[in-house]
């Protein structure tokens, strides 16, 4: 993905000398170098943001490795996203240890529940997996006599996958839920019966969901004496970054894996616990030296990734955290040269905020900055649209962490098919990277003739992502270690292109990352842009309980963290113009509030005086608000109350759009920018009347979508809609 060489990460590890486990050592402290030479056994590491613990894991398992102590296909690593995964994959190979599995949990217990199916299913494969619930909580909420809006629709799901996670059955949903405090979207008795109905339609359909993955493994090996024998001779060293987000369902699974051994190196950071909605808890990390007393712990607390302003302003956040994790809280000290102070800055409304962030990752780009060094990160993927369009404006690359999978862009799957073709047809001699260059010119691919921006620049880089990824590639030595073939290469990298996905193992995509918090743990650029930093975004509008706004504080932690050097904070005084005025969040730092309103172009574009709209009174279908902003009023609700999305639908416009944005030639938001599909998905307007009250939608849309759109509101899939266009 889109973030740029990390320095543990030798993007020329292959034409270095081997790594040796001397060298494993070098460029560790002492604590660090502690942590990677412990004994077999339980290891605990303690450790604030940026203090190595990931580096020091990576060390330990290529340490480990080199030693001859463990043998590596023998090694379980496990993060919490695919693209942590990729990473960490990539510095183990780096370091000499590639054949560790690095994994998600989901991802390593799919991975054995399909090698395992047949036996467990009686020679059957493993059902599909379902990829949104939206359809079936629907039919579970009809089935239990729950008249379900979306929005409600959405929280039955977020229980459900709270309970499933929690390992808390149907008939034991009041008991644990009251036990845990949720704040429950019906009544509990009623929330019994939408759980029950909707494992029944589920199971009926066929398909299992993502709980199901964890929870069927955990079944596989604690009720089959064979497959946890098998499993366990696998894997003998386990190692769990990210600890202080492991749920009750992943915990298990762990000591099924483990089978009462100890062999296991746990990290994590209470203070980065961000998880807690979906049933995680550090209770796991902090209670770890008490499970397992023999246990090496080892504390951290020098921040290598980021200036000591950064450190500063992480450790005035942090330091106003109260309750339990707050107790833990590690205070860090920077290593790393003085840097700018952090930019804190106000501005008129969203649109000018987002211009602004987009002129300044101009301005970084111009100045030498790679983009791929810069990220914007929001509290909610909603806020993501106001900075796609900024920064196709501005002509600056983006890339949308999470929006489509790599594999699964349709240019992608398209380029595969190309490659393929083209080893049988490549002129022998032909160096690798030309063959895949050319074969992508079939695709209408040109390397030296980037669009400025928008969506076609987001597909032109990812072909040029694949490129680069060939230009890297060493592809295995024919018979006898002669030089491959033109042929041999070229199927040899689609090989790996086919591991790679597969994997989901995206390789790294140019451009400025826009990425929620949630996505972007674990992760570092040059320069981040902390975006919408008011009451009612972060601390987003359902938090209400003080745990949940400790955790929203935490989020605002790991944000902050995130950045190596430059770090902007920002926050608009309205959501548009002549909106109604909104607050800093209560985590900035006191002088946020008077943060220079900003001046120059993006304000002398703001028109005169608010813009009221009266007449006939609407109110906020979510929280009964009465709306007056012209955009609110379209959407029927406070722009940040929570949306009632249907993601279902959401997702069938995204693909609609996608393949008619490829088909026309134009980019995606063209068609329709995000916002607007948002609002269908919200509102699913049934007639061309209510389309057309829909922002984004006016006589010329609904002349050239409006039949499509409607049929995907009714049902059609994105294929069938194409067609109607
Ligand atoms: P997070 O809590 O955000 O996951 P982390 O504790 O896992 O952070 P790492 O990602 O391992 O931290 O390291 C942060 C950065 O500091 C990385 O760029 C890493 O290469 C660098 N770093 C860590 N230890 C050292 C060291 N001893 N010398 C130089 N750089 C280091
Ligand atoms: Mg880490």
């Amino acid at each position: 993905m889109s973030h740029g060489v990390h320095p543990d990460r030798p993007a020329t590890a292959p034409r270095d000398p081997a790594p040796t486990a001397a060298g494993v050592l070098a460029g560790l402290d002492d604590d660090q170098r502690a942590a990677v030479v412990a004994p077999a056994g339980p290891l605990c590491i303690l450790a604030g943001a940026g203090t190595g613990k990931t580096r020091a894991i990576t060390h330990r398992i290529a340490h480990r490795v080199l030693t001859g102590e463990v043998r590596p296909q023998h090694v379980l690593a496990v993060t919490f996203t695919a693209r942590a995964a990729g990473e960490m994959r990539d510095r183990l190979r780096g370091l000499g240890a590639g054949g560790v599995q690095a994994r998600t949990f989901h991802a390593a217990a799919m991975r054995q529940l399909r090698f395992f199916a047949p036996r467990l299913l009686g020679g059957r494969e493993l059902p599909e997996v379902l990829t949104s619930k939206a359809r079936l909580i629907n039919q579970a909420a009809a089935a239990a006599r729950v008249r379900a809006e979306s929005t409600l629709r959405r929280d039955l799901a977020t229980e459900i996958e709270w309970a499933k996670a929690s390992l808390v059955e149907p008939d034991e949903y009041p008991a644990a839920a009251a036990r845990a405090g949720r704040d429950t979207p019906v009544a509990p008795e009623s929330m019994v019966r939408v759980y029950q109905a909707y494992e029944q339609v589920k199971q009926a359909a066929g398909v299992i969901d993502f709980e199901d993955l964890l929870r069927f493994t955990v079944w596989a090996v604690e009720e089959h004496p064979d497959v946890a024998d098998q499993v366990r001779a696998q894997y003998r060293h386990f190692v769990v970054d990210e600890y202080q987000d492991v749920n009750p369902v992943q915990q298990r699974l762990l000591a099924a894996w483990l089978g009462g051994r100890d062999d296991l190196t746990v990290v994590g950071d209470a203070s980065q616990t961000i998880y807690s909605f979906t049933g995680a808890s550090a209770d796991h990390l902090i209670g770890f030296p008490r499970r397992y007393p023999g246990a090496t712990v080892v504390r951290l607390t020098r921040d290598y990734r980021s200036t000591p302003q950064v450190v500063a302003l992480a450790n005035q956040v942090i330091g106003q955290a109260r309750g339990a994790q707050a107790r833990l809280r590690l205070e860090l000290t920077g290593q790393r040269a003085p840097g700018p102070a952090p930019t804190i800055r106000s501005f008129p409304d969203e649109a000018a905020e987002a211009a602004a962030v987009a002129a300044r990752c101009a301005e970084l780009v111009a100045a030498g900055t790679p983009s791929s060094e810069i990220a914007v990160l929001f509290r909610t993927n909603a806020q993501s649209a106001a900075y796609e369009e900024a920064l196709t404006d501005a002509r600056v690359p983006y890339q949308v962490q999470g929006s489509a999978r790599f594999f699964d862009r349709p240019e992608v799957r398209q380029a595969m098919v190309a490659l393929r073709a083209a080893t049988r047809a490549v002129e022998p001699g032909t160096p690798l990277r030309v063959a895949v260059t050319d074969a992508l010119a079939a695709t209408g691919w040109a390397a030296d003739s980037p669009p400025p921006g928008g969506a076609g620049r987001e597909r032109w880089e990812a072909l040029a992502a694949l490129v680069r990824l060939a230009a890297d590639f060493r592809p295995a030595p024919g018979e006898d270690g002669a030089e491959p073939t033109a042929a041999d290469a070229l199927a040899g990298f689609h090989a790996e292109l086919t591991r790679r996905a597969a994997a989901q193992h995206a390789p790294a995509v140019a451009g400025v990352t826009l990425a929620s918090l949630h996505s972007a743990k674990g992760l570092e650029w040059d320069v981040v842009f902390l975006v919408g930093l008011v009451e009612g975004t972060l601390p987003v509008g359902f938090a209400r309980t003080d745990e949940q706004i400790e955790e929203e504080r935490r989020l605002l932690y790991v944000g902050i963290t995130r950045a190596r050097e430059q770090l902007w904070l920002s926050w608009p005084q309205a959501r548009s113009d002549g909106g109604r005025p909104r607050r800093p969040s209560r985590f900035l730092p006191a002088s946020a509030a008077t943060a220079t309103p900003a001046t120059g172009p993006a304000r002398a574009e703001r028109s005169s005086g608010p813009r009221r709209r009266r007449g006939t009174l609407v109110l906020c279908r979510i929280c009964g608000a009465t709306l007056s902003e012209a955009t609110d009023r379209k959407l029927g609700r406070c722009g940040d109350c929570p949306s009632d999305l249907d993601e279902e639908l959401y997702e069938r416009l995204v693909s609609w759009r996608a393949e008619v944005a490829s088909q026309q030639r134009i980019p995606a938001y063209v068609v329709f920018t995000d916002a607007t599909l948002a609002a269908l998905a919200e509102l699913r307007p049934d007639a061309a009347e209510t389309l057309v009250q829909i922002p984004g939608i006016g006589a010329r849309k609904l002349g050239l979508y409006g039949k499509a759109v409607l049929a995907l509101i009714d049902g059609a899939e994105a294929d069938q809609a194409v067609s109607m266009v």
